[in-house]
């Protein structure tokens, strides 16, 4: 199979399938050089890029379904984090050899992600290489100056974090376990991200563990902030753990893809009123004057270890 033959059968062909185009800005998609994109009026245009490389992001046996999900996810998550609407991705992906099968199913999974938020597939790039590599690039709309930045948190804030931390990379220390869903099949909160806008003061997704990913929203926004471990959202999984050991994989442990995000109290009981029930958050603590992280269980100084994923170490 050719390249041509490739993009029409995996790629093209589904993402007509699965496309919505009342609804999106999309002239033009896939098949000509570039796409073509109509801005509706008022609105900012937020981008992100993610590459995804087999045994470095995912390990080499992941499936193929859940591969194609990730790539999506992640790169959707960003544009949650944002406060921002997604409405087209592209792709440009390293392929080591040209399985049919292997290409049905990723393709399946990138779809599976993309459609319940009517993101269409517009174009991308597909070569040949040794590793297993795939960047996706994002594109969402946003009102103009009402995207949720890491910069705009301010002492008295609350913290506040989306369902459950930690599961992932347990998932992946636990091959198999009832939590692999959870690293394969990252949520993006694309509905929650945009619920929050003109609520939220700064807001970032959890990739590279939380204390890593908050400490970014505390020296972009210039305070510090204090957690409550007991606040800290688990899984029924990671109760059963050892409660130290427990905190650790929720404040240190990567691919999450949940949102943490900072608000006004007023902010956050004005939130819960009008979402009631939609969502699932909770608060873990607050901003506060000064710099940097401090942890408390019940209301004591608690010292741990804080090291985040790094790709560079
Ligand atoms: P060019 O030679 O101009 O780069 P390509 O042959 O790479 O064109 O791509 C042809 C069309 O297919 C373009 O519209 C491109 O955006 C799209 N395309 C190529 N690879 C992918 C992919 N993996 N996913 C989505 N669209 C793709
Ligand atoms: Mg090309």
């Amino acid at each position: 199979m050719n390249e041509f033959a490739l993009i029409q059968q995996y790629f093209k062909h589904a993402a007509l399938a699965t496309s919505n185009d009342s609804a999106s800005s999309v002239v033009l998609g896939i098949g000509d050089d570039a796409a073509l994109i109509q801005p509706p009026s008022g609105q900012q245009l937020v981008i992100t890029s993610d590459t995804l490389v087999a045994g470095r992001h995912f390990p080499q046996d992941t499936p193929a379904h859940a591969i194609g999900w990730k790539a999506a996810a992640v790169n959707l998550s960003d544009i949650a984090a944002m406060g921002a609407r997604p409405f087209a991705v592209l792709m440009a992906i390293s392929l080591p050899e040209v399985d049919p099968d292997w290409l049905a199913q990723f393709s399946r999974g990138f779809f599976d992600c993309c459609a319940p938020l009517q993101v269409q597939l517009i174009g991308g790039d597909t070569t040949k290489s040794a590793v297993l590599s795939i960047t996706v690039t994002a594109l969402g709309w946003v009102e103009q100056d009402r995207a949720i930045r890491r910069d705009g948190a301010r002492p008295g804030d609350l913290v506040v974090v989306s369902n459950t931390l930690g599961d992932a990379v347990y998932a992946l220390h636990h091959p198999g376990s009832e939590l692999q869903e959870r690293l394969d099949y990252p949520q993006p909160r694309n509905l929650l991200g945009m619920a929050l806008q003109g609520y939220a003061s700064s807001m970032l997704d959890v990739s590279d563990g939380l204390a890593q990913d908050l400490g970014h929203i505390l020296a972009a926004s210039q305070v510090g902030a204090q957690l409550h471990l007991e606040n800290l959202p688990l899984s029924s999984t990671l109760q059963q753990l050892p409660r130290q050991q427990a905190w650790q994989l929720a404040l240190t442990g990567g691919d999450d893809y949940e949102l943490c995000f900072t608000l006004s109290p007023e902010h956050f009981d004005a939130f819960c009123q009008q979402f009631a029930g939609q969502f699932q958050v909770q608060v873990i603590g607050q901003i506060i004057q000064g710099s940097g992280l401090t942890l408390q269980y019940q209301q004591q100084p608690y010292e741990m270890n804080l090291q985040g994923y790094q790709h560079f170490d």
